[in-house]
């Protein structure tokens, strides 16, 4: 695609990288004039409507995101097949790329890259943003130290139909949160997970859990216990590792608990009075009591062959005990193996519903008042856990989601956590001043206003470029609630064009008024000897710009009027002519010179009653060389007379 252009804007230069979504190229942005990044959605994504509405609305989501430490999104596109996001272009690398070349990083630099992911994580999700794919491959180092991260909330628009058709999910899934994996619900905490785990990997040069399926790794977030940085690499402080293990603990409930808290946490953790910090003790870490039969990856592998041996029928010589255990057995392989293709095809959804004992139903309380939810909960002996958030479609003090949900089921006393509507959310009106108009638009969509034909109103702008706003109603920063609003937003046409008439032959006074009525200043005005007219103050000519031409609304017109005189090098001379006639009747002589001042001009038109002799004037310019002398009588088509005068005739 380099050498391409998009929305006829986007001049692709040149392919930096692709992922399993995606092939990133420079380009040039053609009416900023700056360096941009663009991602070009592969191809087989583009038939898919559904992520393709999600895609866009999450990289619309990720525009209103402004901070040092997040790649800025630009515009989001659509030119023919191709879909793609406009982003600021990083010089440098992929913290993939330093730690492919370096390893294990010194801690000072991995604790200072860790910083500025863990901010920008703390303004996403500050913004309702969570990124739930970050990885050393998302995280760019600018040439200048600064480091980026991109990609924020993309992986949400990936369902597990379209992650089938890649192997994108392979890169992601060592940095997925328990949580993420099961397919549970993901928030916050799971981003700080993520950066855990590139931490550890900054420190130690490893991934704590790898395998070679995306499930051996998913499955060692749920169970596996980690291995504690400092057995890998005894220079790490404490204190790091601290930060490490509070980050990675499978208990989400146990982790930070916002990017703001690790934050802190990561921009002390280097200083003298922490060189002695003690290690990090958890309470019991809840997730790991839940109960999952222990599952290996030899499992998974021989649940195939047991499979085919239970499809043979059972062995006649097995004695009771043994066909029991067969029995037994041919069970859990197949339900391992059936696992097996459902996580492949799901992304690890069913795990924790396949595998967890069952003991108590958790009850459904989505939709109900809180306090009946709690007592729902309760009498099944579970605990509640609330947790507040707006809503535009759940009143206040009712239950928006819960986790986990029917048709789940836990051990007694375990937690439910019930996300509870705060009601409608007072918003501030975002800035859309000089944003695209679909950019605009879909920024309003996402927020959830309501975009019809009557949002947009056009005007002739003289400093915006075309198509971009140039007013908003409501005012940015104004508290709104989005469903509520009608948005006026009136965009640039950019500057107006009015088409010059032609202006000679006009007097000077005249032409101006003319310029002023249609919108144009009068420019310089020059008396320049002509040819045209003997008279002074007639405009000539309005050069550069010729008659019919398209100028810019409030352009200078210069005016060049005639001083009265004709050229220094103008030959003037009198031709006498002598017009016989001794009819009766009077009748109509007219005579049409052609010179240097135009072509049959009509000097004579009268009545005669006899013969006259007239002193026809005639001027000619080193450029027109001879003129013409035409005699007409009454209706003749035809002269009676032509005479032709050379410039050399004349004295
Ligand atoms: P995934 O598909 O899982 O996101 P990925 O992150 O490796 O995998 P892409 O996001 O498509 O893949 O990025 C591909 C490469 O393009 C990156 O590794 C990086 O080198 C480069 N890249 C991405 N964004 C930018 C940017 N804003 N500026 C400069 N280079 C970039
Ligand atoms: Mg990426």
């Amino acid at each position: 695609m380099v050498g391409q252009r998009l929305g006829g804007r986007y001049q692709l230069e040149e392919r930096v990288g692709g992922g399993g979504m995606a092939i990133v190229y420079k380009a040039k942005d053609l009416l900023l004039h700056r360096p941009v990044a663009v991602k070009v959605l592969r191809p087989q994504f583009g038939i898919d409507e559904d992520f393709i509405n999600r895609f866009r609305r999450e990289a619309q989501a990720v525009a209103s995101l402004s901070h040092p430490n997040v790649v800025s999104v630009y515009d989001v596109g659509q030119d023919e097949d191709t879909h793609y996001i406009v982003m600021e272009y990083i010089e440098g690398q992929t913290l993939k790329d330093l730690i492919n070349q370096h390893g294990a990083l010194p801690i000072e630099e991995a604790i200072r890259i860790a910083v500025q992911v863990c901010d920008a994580l703390e303004h996403a999700h500050q913004n309702k943003i969570i990124h739930r794919d970050i990885k050393p491959h998302n995280i760019l180092i600018g040439n200048n130290g600064r480091v980026k991260v991109t990609d924020f909330g993309i992986a949400r628009a990936a369902t597990s139909a379209t992650i089938t058709h890649t192997n994108s999910v392979l890169g992601s899934v060592h940095y997925f949160s328990p949580e993420q994996a099961r397919g549970g619900f993901t928030a916050e905490k799971s981003d700080i997970y993520s950066l855990g785990i590139v931490l550890y990997e900054m420190v130690t040069g490893q991934l704590p859990f790898s395998g070679d399926s995306p499930i051996t790794v998913a499955l060692k977030h749920l169970q596996d216990p980690l291995t504690d940085p400092r057995e890998i690499n005894p220079r790490i402080p404490q204190s790091v590792e601290n930060i490490i293990l509070k980050a990675l603990v499978k208990d989400p409930f146990l982790r930070y608990g916002s990017a703001l808290e690790m934050l802190t946490d990561l921009e002390t953790c280097l200083s003298p009075e922490r060189q002695n910090e003690q290690k990090i003790e958890f309470p019991v870490d809840e997730e790991q009591t839940r109960v999952y039969p222990r599952i290996t990856e030899d499992m998974l592998g021989q649940a195939q062959s047991d499979r085919e041996h239970y499809r043979k029928g059972p062995q006649t010589e097995e004695d009771e005990n043994g066909k029991k255990r067969w029995w037994v057995r041919a069970i859990v392989w197949t339900a391992a193996l059936g696992l097996f293709v459902i996580l492949a095809l799901f992304g690890f959804n069913l795990v924790q519903q396949l595998f967890e004992v069952p003991e108590i139903d958790v009850p459904h309380v989505v939709g109900t008042p809180v306090q009946i939810a709690e007592a729902k909960i309760k009498e099944a002996h579970l605990v509640p856990e609330r947790q507040e958030q707006f809503s535009n479609t759940i009143e206040a003090g009712s239950v928006i989601s819960q986790d986990p949900a029917p048709p789940m089921r836990l051990k007694e006393n375990a937690k439910v956590l019930l996300v509870v509507s705060k009601g409608k959310k007072l918003e501030e009106m975002p800035n859309l001043m000089s944003q695209s108009r679909s950019l605009a638009e879909q920024q309003l969509k996402l927020k959830g206003f309501t975009v019809t034909e009557n949002t947009f109103e056009e005007k002739e702008d003289e400093t915006a470029p075309p198509g971009v706003v140039i007013e908003q109603v409501p005012a940015a920063g104004e508290k709104i609630v989005p469903s509520e609003t009608t948005v006026k937003l009136t965009i640039s046409k950019g500057k107006k064009f009015v088409e010059l008439p032609d202006l000679k032959g006009l007097t000077e006074e005249e032409a101006k008024v003319r310029l002023f009525q249609l919108g144009l200043k009068v420019g310089e005005i020059t008396q320049v000897p002509t040819y045209l007219t003997e008279e002074s103050g007639i405009v000539v000519s309005t050069l550069p710009f010729t008659p019919n031409m398209k100028v810019e609304a409030g352009r200078d017109v210069p005016l060049q009027v005639s001083n009265g005189s004709y050229p220094s090098d103008a030959k003037i001379g009198m031709e006498p002519v002598l017009v016989e006639y001794d009819g009766d009747r009077e009748k109509r002589v007219r005579i049409l010179v052609t010179d240097a001042r135009g072509d049959k001009q009509q000097v004579v038109n009268e009545q005669i009653s006899s013969s006259m002799e007239y002193q026809v004037p005639i001027i000619l310019s080193p450029e027109k060389r001879t003129a013409t002398i035409e005699v007409y009588m009454g209706d003749e088509k035809v002269p009676v007379q032509t005479r032709t005068i050379s410039y050399d005739d004349i004295p």
